[in-house]
């Protein structure tokens, strides 16, 4: 660890021993500092290039660069990554954003807000509240990975998870530090959107200032078995929680109240696949084993392959909430019977129900990167579209049968490459109106030798992938919903523009975006811009 105003020897420095979590290694050395903005500093004035580190979350080779390609004046590549803490540091929250070190965090409870350190995570920052403010306060970001990806991290990918609620929506300030001599400060959603989701290719994030906001005081889940094939009853349930899932942070206050009286507000409708189900059960231990267990006969006997799990906050406990989903006419909630519907209270109830929601895409990871014996790395994409829904079944509609079309496209490869390749796919996540992005993760293993085969099939799911993002991309003004990049931040746009046929042909507010993209690019040190896209770069 570096002490604080130390001169570097970065040629000193051990080479990083770290992968992402996709398991690339980072090709670089590596610094951890909490003094984030003095080591880029001397990093560029040394002619380094520097790669912003955080948790390694990210699995999608955002580490990733052209050796070959990079410019002779470097002389190496430097990791940095945040000191983090077990505690974060509390400091007085009079200080200066640009003055917080990595592992600090300040609360200002006048103005309802946090500003913490590129080190801490946001489940610290939420403890941090729990304890200082009081139990129902909270930051807006949610991503699954909460508890271990990085402040700074979540700034740069734009991570969001059910709530479908991006950093930017609620963050007042940023710092970052482009190895200049002053940290720069951005302020307002305009500078800060044109830095989130760029991946640090413009500069590294030191601290960030969020608002906090007092949610209802209790916590439910409530899990409805639906038909995926069936996709107007799918549409139909979605459109009726649209209001419900709409989370619009107060202008100002930090009372985040509903737009229903009973004050109930659903911040995820979430997917699990039976399979994925099935699959969590046959290594889960209990509670959350037998709880799995319940929701696969609930899946039973409504004839149902998948579960749409409701995650949400309200004043009234979820029996009542219940009630209040239901529409008294139909007496279903948004079409699907509630018969076979399974609900979860705070506490370790809760517990159970993020661990069987969280268990399927954690195992489909996990089965993406481990090599078997005898057999080839697997090979493995995800999907990442995320599209906002107008209250209009039809849009809705829409948008889950391209889903339905792709994970039929997908069966075919699997027919296709039968004996040969061994083809599976793990359908879970977003299904939230405000941000329609079920993740289609496909894995292909083969067997050594087979190498052939597995290009093969490799080409046929990038067609099938593009062809998902294509009809995607094509009915959605026709439809009225708009795509809003992914998850992945500027990755997921350039995925999205690439597959519409180039940068030209891409929704006008995505081009618009790789645009702002492109000139923020122009206007960053080349110490940092160097793992840009080429698209995004100066020609
Ligand atoms: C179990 C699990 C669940 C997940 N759930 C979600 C989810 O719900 N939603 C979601 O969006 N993603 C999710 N992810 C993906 C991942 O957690 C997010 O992309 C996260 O934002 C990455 O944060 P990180 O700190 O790990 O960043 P890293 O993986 O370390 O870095 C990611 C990118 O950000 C850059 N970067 C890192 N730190 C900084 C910094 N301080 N300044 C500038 N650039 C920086 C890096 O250079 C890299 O390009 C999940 C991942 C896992 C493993």
């Amino acid at each position: 660890m570096l002490a604080h105003g130390q001169v570097i020897d970065f040629a000193s420095l051990p080479r990083a021993e770290v992968s992402d979590d996709g398991g690339k290694r980072l090709d670089a050395l590596l610094l951890t500092t909490a003094d984030l903005a003095d080591a880029a500093r001397q990093a560029v004035a040394q002619d380094y290039a520097v790669m912003p580190a955080g948790g390694l979350t990210s699995a999608i080779g955002s580490f990733l660069y052209d050796r070959a390609a990079l410019n002779p004046r470097f002389r190496d590549v430097v990791a940095i990554r945040p000191k983090g803490t077990m505690t974060p540091e509390q400091v007085d929250p009079a200080t200066p954003i640009d003055q917080i070190l990595s592992h600090q965090i300040a609360i200002d409870r006048n103005r309802h807000t946090v500003t913490a350190g590129a080190g801490i995570t946001f489940a610290q920052v939420n403890r941090v509240l729990e304890e200082e403010v009081g139990p129902n306060a909270r930051v807006l970001v949610d991503l699954t990975s909460v508890g271990s990806a990085l402040v700074g991290g979540v700034i740069a990918t734009g991570g969001m998870g059910p709530m479908r609620v991006r950093p930017s929506m609620t963050c007042e300030a940023v710092c970052i530090t482009d190895g200049g001599p002053q940290p720069i400060i951005l302020e307002g959603r305009e500078a800060i959107t044109a830095f989130e989701g760029m991946q640090g290719w413009t500069g590294m994030t030191t601290a960030v200032r969020m608002r906090y906001f007092d949610v209802p005081m209790l916590e439910f889940g409530l899990v409805l078995p639906i038909q995926s094939t069936d996709i107007d009853a799918m549409a139909d349930l979605l459109n009726y929680l649209h209001s419900w899932s709409a989370i619009e942070p107060p202008a100002t206050g930090n009372h985040l109240a509903a737009q229903h009286p009973e004050n109930t507000i659903l911040n995820g409708i979430e997917l699990v696949s039976r399979d994925s189900l099935e699959q969590f059960i046959a290594q889960a231990a209990d509670p959350a084993r037998s709880k799995a267990q319940g929701l696969l006969q609930s899946c039973e006997y409504a004839g149902a392959d998948m579960l749409a799990c409701l995650t949400g906050w309200s004043d009234v406990s979820v029996d009542e909430v219940l009630g209040i989903l239901l529409d008294e006419e139909t007496e279903t909630i948004g079409g699907v019977q509630i018969d076979f519907g399974v609900g979860f209270s705070s506490g370790s109830e809760m517990e159970s129900f993020r661990a069987i929601r969280e268990g399927a895409p954690d195992l489909a990871r996990t089965y993406a990167r481990v090599v078997q014996p005898g057999k080839l790395r697997p090979w493995t994409t995800s999907t990442d579209i995320n599209v906002a829904v107008p209250r209009d079944i039809s849009a809705i509609a829409c948008v889950l049968s391209a889903y339905d079309d792709y994970r039929r496209e997908i069966r075919e490869v699997r027919k296709a490459m039968e004996g040969r390749v061994e083809v599976t796919l793990a359908a879970y996540g977003h299904l939230n109106p405000m941000g329609i992005d079920p993740h289609h993760r496909v894995t292909l293993i083969a067997p050594e030798g087979s190498e052939a085969a597995l290009e093969e099939a490799i080409e046929m799911v990038k067609k099938a992938k593009k062809e998902l993002i294509r009809a995607i991309v094509a009915t959605a003004e026709a439809h009225d919903y708009t795509i809003t990049g992914g998850e992945k931040g500027m990755p997921s746009v350039v995925e999205i523009a690439r597959a519409s046929g180039g940068v030209d042909k891409a929704p006008a507010n995505l081009r618009r975006m790789l645009e702002r993209a492109r000139a923020e690019i122009a206007k960053a040190p080349e110490n940092f811009t160097f793992r840009a896209p080429l698209e995004l770069k100066a020609s």
